[in-house]
């Protein structure tokens, strides 16, 4: 009966404890949340803002988001002013100190990344330019990803010492799986170096260099403006004369002009996934890769099969 006792005892201390708290991250992307989990493990807790199928510059807020700031132990942004239109008024109104630019729970993944196009001038709106400060589209370069893990490990481990062992091991993981990809896409990618595509919005000029791709031109004129019939009349004459393969589009904007300029020059049109979550076999920062580089490779290889 005693050892019975003891044993309920025992039980019911067991359900009382509660379980370790873990570290709360809100992010703007999809693809910090997928990093940070990785490295995070079972000790995080990830919400990304964005979803993977959005326009990361112009994300609509919703009330959800304010409480889910409010929670955080760790905000992720991309920083470079991608998020200016959206996340400045919710952290206020979170009213949570802890996130706030400058604090300890506040990253700006772009610090120690590998930032292209950084302006070297006055900088300017005056051309409704939505890339101020540099391209804010730079993790989608799988190098920047293991620069954004290891800041995101420090990050857990200065906010969570007792995770650190974890953190690290969490880390090396993700680092190997990440050269292990690298291998793959360079050889997939590697019989395109040097080719010359056209994108819609100027987001991936940090993945086209990793793999030694160029882009020779935009649909549209600067980023954040819409196409216009003399800058896509350029556009079409220059991609006829360079026989331009490929246009690769985000799936967030309309598909009207680039169609038109497919039809017009003989480029497949081929919709890119900036994001992960943006289609479901993107489920994380890795599978992202693998989805994009398919597709591409795929499209490269059928345009130099269709040559006479
Ligand atoms: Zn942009």
């Amino acid at each position: 009966m005693k050892r019975t006792l003891l044993a309920l005892g025992l039980l019911l201390l067991l359900a009382a404890a509660p379980a370790a708290a873990k570290v709360n991250i809100v992010t703007s992307l999809q693809d910090f949340a997928s990093i940070a989990d990785a490295v995070g493990g079972s000790r995080v807790e990830t919400f990304a803002l964005a979803r993977g199928y959005q326009d990361p510059h112009f994300v609509e807020p919703k009330p959800s988001f304010v409480l889910k700031l409010s929670r955080a132990d760790l905000l992720i942004v991309a920083g470079l002013e991608l998020e200016i239109g959206y996340l400045p008024p919710l952290i206020d109104q979170s009213r949570n100190d802890k996130i706030r630019p400058g604090a300890a729970g506040y990253l700006d993944a772009s610090n120690g990344s590998d930032i292209l196009e950084r302006p070297t001038g006055t900088v300017t709106r005056a051309m409704g330019d939505v890339h101020p400060f540099g391209n804010p589209h730079y993790w989608l370069d799988p190098e920047n990803g293991r620069i954004i893990a290891r800041a995101i490990a420090a990050k857990l481990t200065e906010l969570d010492p007792a995770g650190a062992a974890d953190y690290k091991a969490n880390l090396a993981a993700f680092e190997a799986k990440l050269t292990e990809g690298q291998k793959r896409w360079d050889a997939q990618l590697g019989p395109y170096a040097g080719t010359e595509v056209v994108t819609y919005h100027n987001s991936w000029p940090n993945f086209l260099k990793r793999f030694k791709l160029v882009a020779a031109g935009y649909i549209e004129p600067k980023p954040g403006i819409p196409p216009s019939p003399a800058h896509t009349v350029e556009l079409i004459n220059m991609m006829i004369e360079k026989k331009i393969p490929v246009i690769l589009m985000e799936p967030y904007f309309d598909q009207k002009t680039p169609k038109a300029v497919s039809e017009k020059t003989g480029a497949t049109l081929v919709t890119f996934i900036p994001s992960v979550g943006g289609v479901p076999e993107a489920k994380d920062y890795i599978s992202l890769f693998d989805y994009d580089v398919k597709l591409l490779a795929g499209a490269l290889a059928a345009k130099k099969g269709a040559k006479p």
